[in-house]
């Protein structure tokens, strides 16, 4: 990278970082080519990462966590993820950490915070959120899962798909209808164990890229769920829904950034070593400017995404500006894929190069988290209002 000093992170942050890049360095690149074979990480992975104090830090203690509530850790925790270039780890880590785990801290009952935060906090539970369904994607108010009131539970029917760490799920946040007449008023959050009878698992979808990421479809049939595992109240889900996703959006985009960034570094090391016409690829003046430009943006993504850690850290990323940089920072890793495989001519387009496996993963960012049409959309509803 061209270089800014960065002033958002102190001396803490910057232990923690390195922390984490040791873990990435010993635990995960190490391991990332088996699980992209075995299409997700290792349980053992989370469990590790349990020990290590890198889940969900921000639960209050008395749940087992460390109670930090500070945006910049796990924004380093993101980084460091990105910047190792292992994309599914990249995603399904802070997936857990930082979307999921906030519904439970928020909205949880205290009986499910007690049963759930401990494990997730040790790795010991992994989590999800299911909100898309075959039939609805980006209009989450389409959804067709029912949840019916019991009396003493709930009874969850129907199906989500294209669920992230999904097939290694023992606990996901389901939305439902509890009042289908209402549509988003009639939207409600559970937390669904993966023991409960009902409740089953598609196998791993066959994807173009993020192969280490356990994407699958979930099936639940007469599921019933204790009442004590509804969050927050009835017919507020899409409330809930769009207030976390403003975190969501941030998160994909600083992972984007990072998996950006390591994939801009692997190919500068690259054209440095290609021969061609006598010297190497790095002394034509067309690498030199397209590596000039990528490192301009990138630049450019580092300042504006360091601002926004800082305003979500003071409360103050609204769902617009969370969107702005889901898009941008998404639009970023895919060009930077792209002119990064053009770079590295045909050895860009075999999969044992990682520039190749970047360039497929970095795709589904822009469609997964709300597409980028839907992101324009909520930036167009706030410039318009
Ligand atoms: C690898 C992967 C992981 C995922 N993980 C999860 C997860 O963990 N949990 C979860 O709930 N979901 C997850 N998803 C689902 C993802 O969020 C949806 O795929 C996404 O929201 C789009 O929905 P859809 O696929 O139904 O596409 P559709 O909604 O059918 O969209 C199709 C096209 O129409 C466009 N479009 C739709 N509506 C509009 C509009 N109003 N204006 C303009 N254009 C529009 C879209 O932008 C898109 O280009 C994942 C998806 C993938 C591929």
């Amino acid at each position: 990278m061209i270089g800014l000093p960065r002033s958002i992170y102190n001396e803490d942050h910057e232990m923690f970082r390195q922390s984490v890049r040791d873990f990435v360095a010993k635990e995960i690149t190490p391991n990332n080519a088996t699980w992209e074979k075995d299409k997700m990480v290792s349980r053992e992975s989370w469990k590790k990462l349990g020990e290590n104090g890198f889940l969900v830090i921000q639960a209050p203690e008395e749940f087992g966590g460390l109670g930090i509530n500070d945006f910049r850790f796990n924004a380093a925790f993101i980084e460091e993820l990105g910047l190792s270039g292992c994309s599914g780890p990249a995603i399904g880590y802070p997936l857990h950490n930082d979307i999921v785990a906030p519904y439970l801290i928020h909205y949880a009952t205290e009986a499910a915070k007690k049963k759930y935060l401990p494990k997730m906090i040790s790795g010991d539970y992994i989590a999800a959120v299911a909100m898309t369904e075959p039939g609805a994607g980006s209009d989450l108010q389409g959804i067709r899962a029912t949840a019916e009131d019991q009396g003493d539970h709930y009874v969850i029917n129907g199906s989500k798909t294209f669920i992230t760490n999904g097939y290694l799920a023992d606990v996901v946040v389901v939305a439902a209808k509890t009042d289908p007449t209402k549509g988003a008023k009639g939207i409600s959050l559970f937390l669904v164990d993966s023991t409960m009878p009902g409740f089953s698992k598609g196998k791993p979808f066959e994807k173009v890229g993020l192969h280490a990421q356990d994407t699958c479809e979930l099936f639940f049939e007469d599921v019933k769920v204790p009442k004590e595992n509804l969050l927050g109240k009835v017919g507020e889900g899409f409330v809930y829904l769009m207030t976390e996703l403003a975190q969501e959006r941030l998160v994909v985009a600083l992972a984007a950034l990072a998996l950006a960034e390591s994939t801009y570094q692997i190919t500068v090391e690259y054209v440095k070593e290609r021969p061609a016409f006598g010297k190497t690829v790095a002394d034509f003046q067309n690498t030199k400017y397209q590596l000039a430009q990528l490192a301009t943006e990138l630049q450019m993504g580092r300042v504006y995404c360091d601002k926004l850690v800082e305003l979500h850290q003071e409360g103050q990323l609204d769902g617009a500006n969370a969107s702005a940089a889901k898009l941008a920072m998404t639009e970023l890793q895919c060009k930077v894929a792209d002119v990064c495989v053009q770079l590295h001519g045909g050895y860009g387009y075999m999969w044992e190069y990682q520039v190749a496996r970047a360039y497929a993963d970095a795709r589904v960012q822009r469609i997964y988290a709300g597409t980028n049409e839907i992101m324009k959309e909520l930036i167009a509803r706030k410039i318009l209002k």
